[in-house]
């Protein structure tokens, strides 16, 4: 256009009147870059409205799972990257706790890595502050891109920083050489940078206050509201996928003699351990929590009668056969009796709500049987 414009004003000054064939010519060049201008409007548009409904759906991202969801599906798609990967700082092993309590499997996703320590995201030795653009460089971007199958050939670091405290790097790669490089503007990409900080940042938060009201100040397991929902929400999913269930109750013996000799510190501590015991002898998709007192209940999801007997009498050992020791009061030998409710995968009568309440029922009479045969015991109820 400017070309145009200066020959007309030359000639104008020249007082040269352009020929007709002249001035078509320039027209039709005119017209020629306005519909290029046009249509690079019209595809900035398109990129811009693919990017409004990329932010919307970050920001309207209810959880943890769902936000990060968005990132490697919607974003890599709408922003047409050929590698993502999201580097999250996990001091004292936080966000690896919380993925654990949300029953986040980390095979659900590959590309999110978690590092320990801010310098592990340092490039060229200077702490991350500021998008780093340009050639991918094995010795500084291997590792975080590592999950991906192809080394990309560009690469775009993205801060993300909430607060000036960094909470992780987002990793871009393109198998274009040109596609990010070091002359490149990074407005942008910074702007997506701050939007999933901030997003980041609120899941997080949003699922630790989920997570507080849910879970058992002192055991750190879930607590009986958890426990209660969960139930409701694994018959429905036993139901529905036909696959049997079982519910045990768990209650310590004679911990009224535990506190007598170890002090209700000492009583504590048992039950903190009683509670690591158990859990590690779970799945994470099962569920443990704190029913109140010394009782605990597990939901065992897809296990049958006889799995059910076996991982019990599993739990049971852990806690007879090796002593505790605590900080106090030193040695201390604990038993628990366990009672199991199964709930066979044919088993589809009544109400959701009364079929939790008449398995709980039957794990406590269950467990009351065992406690009645001598305790340090596993009774299983015949019923299912
Ligand atoms: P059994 O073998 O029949 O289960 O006997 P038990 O003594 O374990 O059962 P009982 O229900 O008689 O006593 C439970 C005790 O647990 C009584 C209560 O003081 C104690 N307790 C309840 N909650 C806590 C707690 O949070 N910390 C501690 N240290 N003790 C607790
Ligand atoms: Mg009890
Ligand atoms: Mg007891």
């Amino acid at each position: 256009m400017s070309d145009y414009m200066d020959k007309l004003i030359s000639s104008d000054l020249g007082k040269i009147s352009p020929s007709r064939d002249s001035v078509l010519n320039d027209l039709q060049i005119v017209r020629a870059q306005l519909s290029d201008f046009l249509a690079e409007a019209r595809q900035n548009q398109a990129i811009l409205e693919r990017h409004q409904i990329l932010d919307l759906q970050l920001i309207g991202a209810h959880s943890f799972r769902e936000l990060i969801r968005h990132i490697f599906v919607s974003m890599a798609e709408i922003c047409e990257l050929d590698q993502v990967t999201l580097c999250l700082l996990n001091h004292r092993n936080q966000l690896q706790e919380m993925l654990t309590d949300l029953k986040i499997d980390p095979i659900e996703f590959p590309f999110l890595m978690f590092v320990n320590d801010e310098t592990e995201l340092q490039q060229h030795g200077k702490p991350l502050k500021q998008a780093v653009v340009g050639a991918y460089e094995v010795q500084h971007h291997q590792k975080l891109f590592a999950p991906c199958f192809d080394a990309p050939q560009s690469v775009a670091l993205i801060p993300l920083i909430r607060q000036s405290k960094l909470l992780g790097c987002l990793n871009l790669g393109s198998k274009e050489a040109d596609r990010f490089t070091e002359d490149m503007g990074t407005v942008f990409i910074e702007r997506l940078g701050s939007i999933i900080a901030i997003c980041l940042e609120n899941v997080i938060n949003a699922e630790r206050l989920t997570q507080i009201g849910l879970t058992d100040a002192l055991t750190n397991v879930s607590n009986r509201r958890y426990v209660e929902q969960r139930m409701l929400e694994e018959i429905g999913r036993a139901r529905r996928q036909h696959y049997s269930i079982a519910c045990m109750y768990l209650d310590i013996d004679h911990f009224k003699k535990i506190n007598d000799q170890h002090g209700h510190q000492g009583g504590d501590e048992v039950l903190k351990e009683v509670a690591k015991r158990i859990k590690a002898e779970l799945r994470l998709s099962d569920t443990i929590g704190r029913f109140g007192g010394e009782e605990f209940v597990v939901l065992l999801v897809n296990t049958n009668r006889r799995d059910a007997k076996f991982v019990a009498e599993r739990i049971r050992k852990s806690i007879a056969n090796k002593g505790f020791l605590l900080s106090m009061t030193g040695a201390c030998e604990v038993t628990i009796s366990i009672g199991i409710a199964p709930l066979s995968d044919g088993h589809n009568a009544g109400e959701i709500e009364a079929a939790a309440k008449a398995l709980l029922l039957r794990a406590d009479r269950a467990l009351y049987e065992a406690k009645e045969q001598g305790r340090n015991r596993v009774n299983e109820s015949l019923e299912d």
